[in-house]
């Protein structure tokens, strides 16, 4: 842990030159989407980043977890969607971190898939918010990360179609590649209708668990199937990271030190390493 730690404190995270938007999406529940993506944020701000977050689900989790209050009345994403509301006019910073920014969720959005497939160019609302906010911010953001729902709805293609990369989550239990075929094909469409240069840039594995034996099997599984996406930084279970989003925080905040949090600076590093690459 203590080599680790200073690997970590010694490595230069590389900044990319474009705006990297990734969109953390697996139609399993529970896998890890949302854990990933506010870490990873906070992981990739904390090394020099500026990182915006967009909360794609109605849950609400990501915003919780980066101390973001989304009760009804907050401006959300799903004023962006549903009512073309300027995405600059929705962004809050979060408490952990000024270089770290969300666009909250409410509940509102639950009913957003069904209001979404009524409209025009439904697919490209959120598309089209973003490359505006990109355009005429004057610091934009180096990454988004774009947390999703468990479903392949309009909410996920939409941040399917403004996304430049598919960051996926697996945990490694049992089916975990259970609904990747259906995932992948989803992307080969969406590339072909929608966003063609989208890219399933990145895979990484969750709630390794070292003990078991199913755990390791899953990671070569894993690997054997997405040899050049999967990340080498494995996260594994822990109290930890489940501990921190109760706090409103994330485990980069809430405990920076524990093997969680270390793992996902890790991640985080190779995340941006490979992008400079
Ligand atoms: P949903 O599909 O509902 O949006 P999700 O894919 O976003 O779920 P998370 O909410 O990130 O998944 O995680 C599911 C649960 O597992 C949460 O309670 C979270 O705190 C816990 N969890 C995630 N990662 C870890 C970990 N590395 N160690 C322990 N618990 C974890
Ligand atoms: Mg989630």
């Amino acid at each position: 842990m203590a080599r680790r730690r200073q690997a970590l404190q010694a490595q230069q995270v590389p900044l990319p030159a474009r705006t990297r938007i990734m969109t953390v999406v697996n139609q399993k529940g529970g896998v890890g989407k949302t854990t990933s993506a506010v870490n990873l944020a906070a992981a990739l701000a904390q090394g020099g980043a500026r990182v915006l977050v967009l909360d794609l689900d109605p849950q609400g989790n990501a915003s919780t977890a980066l101390g973001i209050d989304h009760h009804a009345d907050v401006m959300s994403t799903y004023d962006v969607l549903i009512d073309g509301e300027p995405l600059a006019s929705t962004i809050a910073t979060s408490p952990q971190d000024d270089k770290l920014q969300v666009v909250p969720s409410t509940i509102h959005l639950a009913g957003a898939d069904l209001e979404l497939a009524g409209m025009e160019r439904r697919e490209h609302r959120l598309r089209e918010a973003l490359d505006r906010f990109l355009t005429e911010t004057t610091v934009p953001p180096h990454y988004v990360f774009i947390d999703c729902p468990p479903s392949l709805g309009l909410l996920t293609i939409n941040a399917f179609t403004a996304a430049t990369e598919v960051l996926l989550p697996i945990q490694c239990e049992y089916y975990a590649l259970e609904g990747v075929t259906q995932l992948l094909d989803t992307i080969d469409r969406i590339k072909a209708h929608l966003n063609p240069t989208l890219d399933l840039s990145t895979v990484l594995l969750t709630m390794f668990d070292g003990r078991t034996l199913l755990s390791r099997q899953v990671v070569d599984e894993v690997k054997a199937h997405f040899p050049t996406q999967t990340l080498e930084a494995i996260i594994p279970r822990s109290v930890r990271v489940s501990e921190a989003p109760g706090y409103g925080q994330t485990v980069i905040a809430y405990d920076p030190n524990s093997p969680g949090a270390l793992s996902y600076r890790e991640a985080a590093a190779e995340i941006a390493r490979r992008g400079a690459a």
